[in-house]
């Protein structure tokens, strides 16, 4: 099997080399990361600026290609110009912090995955809850666990789940969890400030709402202890509602 892997945290993540160990015995693992962190980038890319790449050796683990861009730059990157042949799967983490409920669509992890499925290559984005006793290599072998049902199920072409890791607690994760995203966001705020050169600046902080939207969410999941698969796709469009809009009375513009 042939491996793509990213990240949002950067090459030099520890979440990155954890995952590369979690999955290197299962052939070529080829990683393509951006050179710093791009958390909460969405599925931002880079057409302002052309991307800087270079080889790197990171922590006596893996040769990488180091991006100085977004996710979705080092997929797409990866696809169309770095790797001789399209890989089997791609791989997007570990993200240190939950990707669920609103952070989906914040998430540069998520969109490292869904690019991939944009290509037509199963893909996998992993994610672990912050907590004060982060463990990535325990993460890791608990993420191999769930991808290889997810790879044993043999998954269709352009398949993208993500998964999400509850925070390492005894007993924890009590199980799997095949979930929706929660429809909640944040509780935000922003911390007015004055800077140096006496700009006002404003700093976004937050957290995570109590309501988790449904029972049976993603927000809910890892809050329980479980891990929180969700199956996700490129196309935002609501159905529901597509039939009602249709009907609505639309200028003719003729
Ligand atoms: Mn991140």
């Amino acid at each position: 099997m042939h491996v793509l892997l990213t990240n949002d945290d950067g090459i030099l993540a520890p979440g990155l080399a954890a995952l590369y160990r979690a999955v290197a015995d299962l052939g070529r693992v080829d990683v393509v990361a951006p050179a710093d962190s791009q958390s909460a980038v969405g599925h931002a890319i880079s057409v302002l600026k052309p991307l800087a790449v270079r080889r790197l050796h990171v922590g006596n683990t893996f040769h990488g290609w180091s991006v100085a861009g977004r996710p979705a730059d080092c997929v797409k990157l990866a696809m169309i110009e770095l790797l001789d042949r399209q890989p089997d799967l791609v791989l997007s983490g570990i993200n240190a912090g939950a990707n669920t409920g609103v952070n989906v669509l914040y998430s540069g992890t998520v969109a490292g995955a869904i690019e991939g499925a944009l290509f037509g290559v199963p893909a996998v984005a992993i994610s672990q809850e912050l907590c004060d006793e982060l463990d990535f290599d325990r993460s890791g072998a608990v993420a191999r666990r769930v991808l290889d049902t997810f790879l044993a199920t043999r998954p269709a072409p352009g398949m993208c789940i993500s998964i999400n890791l509850p925070a390492s607690r005894p007993g924890w994760p009590r199980g799997v969890r095949c979930c929706p995203q929660a429809p909640v966001s944040w509780q935000e705020h922003y911390r007015k400030q004055v800077n140096s050169d006496g700009e006002t600046i404003y700093w976004l902080d937050g957290w995570q709402s109590d309501e988790t939207g449904t029972p049976d969410s993603d927000v809910a999941a890892v809050r329980d202890g479980f891990v929180a698969v969700t199956p996700l796709r490129a196309d935002l469009t609501d159905r529901d509602r597509l039939d009602a809009l249709r009907a609505w009375p639309w200028p003719r513009l003729d």
